[in-house]
C-alpha cells in the first residue's frame, strides 16, 4: 500500500510497482490507509510522513501497533533528519529519500518482502510479458512456455530477482553454481549467451502468436560487476 497524497508521485510509483508485479493499493490520505489495513492483508507500506489529515509519525504507531508484521518504509524529504529518527522509532522498518528513482524504491521494497517467509516461496516475478514461477520452475513468456535447462532457469530466477539492480559475477556464481567454485567463470558468460538465444527465440514466437509488440526485460552487462535483468519501461514510454 501506497500513503501518499501527492498526486503527482502517487502515480509513477503504483504504476511503477505494478510492473514488478507487485498489488498496489494507493491511499491519498491517513484515515484511508486506516480503513484499507482493517479490510485487505498489507504485506507492506510505503508511508509519506506529510499527510493532510493525519501526522504520518502517528500513523506509522498505529499500523505499527495493530500490523507487527508489516514492512513500513516512510518517504522522507531530503534532509529531514529528525523524520527519519521519529520514525525509525515509531515502528518504521527502513526509509526512503524523496526525490526516488523508481529502480532504488522497487529494490529496497523488494529486498524486504523476500524476508517475508509467506512471499519468499510462492512469489511469480512478472517482468512485463515475462513469468517466472520458482515454484513451478517454469518460465513463460505471454503464456508460451521457455524451455530452460536447470542452471538457465536458476540464473534468470536469480536475476529476476533482483530485477533492475545488478547482481555481481561472485554472487550468481555462488548462487546459482556452488559455493566453493573455484574454477573459471567463463561457464557463467556462456550460460547468460544461451540463455538470451532463448529468451529471444521464444520471444519472436510469442510475439508472433501474439500479433502485438511484447514487454521484455533485457539481459544486459554490467561491465566490471555483472549482469541485470532489465526491466522493461514503464507502458507508453
Ligand atoms: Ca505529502
Amino acid at each position: 500500500m501506497l500513503v501518499e497524497d501527492d498526486r503527482r508521485i502517487g502515480p509513477l510509483v503504483v504504476s511503477a510497482l505494478r510492473e514488478y508485479g507487485h498489488e498496489v493499493h494507493w491511499s491519498t490520505t491517513g484515515g484511508e490507509a486506516l480503513d484499507t489495513t482493517r479490510t485487505r492483508p498489507v504485506d507492506l507500506v510505503l508511508l509519506d510522513l506529510g499527510l493532510p489529515d493525519i501526522d504520518g509519525v502517528d500513523l506509522c504507531r498505529r499500523l505499527r501497533r495493530d500490523h507487527p508484521e508489516t514492512v513500513i518504509i516512510m518517504l522522507t524529504a531530503r534532509g529531514e533528519d529528525m523524520d527519519v529518527i521519529t520514525g525509525l522509532e515509531s515502528g518504521a522498518d527502513d526509509y526512503v529519500t524523496k526525490p526516488f528513482g523508481m529502480t532504488v524504491l522497487q529494490a529496497r521494497v523488494q529486498a524486504h518482502l523476500r524476508r517475508i517467509p509467506s512471499l519468499a516461496g510462492v512469489d511469480v516475478i512478472r517482468l512485463g510479458d515475462l513469468e517466472i514461477a520458482p515454484g513451478a520452475r517454469r518460465c513463460t513468456i505471454a503464456d508460451v512456455e521457455v524451455p530452460l535447462r536447470a542452471k538457465q532457469f536458476d540464473l534468470l530466477e536469480r536475476l529476476g530477482r533482483d530485477a533492475g539492480r545488478p547482481v555481481n559475477r561472485d554472487t550468481l556464481m555462488a548462487d546459482v553454481w556452488d559455493e566453493n567454485w573455484f574454477g573459471s567463470t567463463k561457464t557463467l558468460d556462456v550460460h547468460i549467451a544461451t540463455l538470451r538465444q532463448r529468451l529471444a527465440e521464444i520471444a519472436a514466437v510469442a510475439e508472433s502468436r501474439t500479433g502485438r509488440a511484447l514487454r521484455l526485460p533485457r539481459v544486459a552487462t554490467v561491465r566490471g560487476v555483472g549482469y541485470l535483468l532489465d526491466p522493461p519501461g514503464l507502458a507508453g514510454s
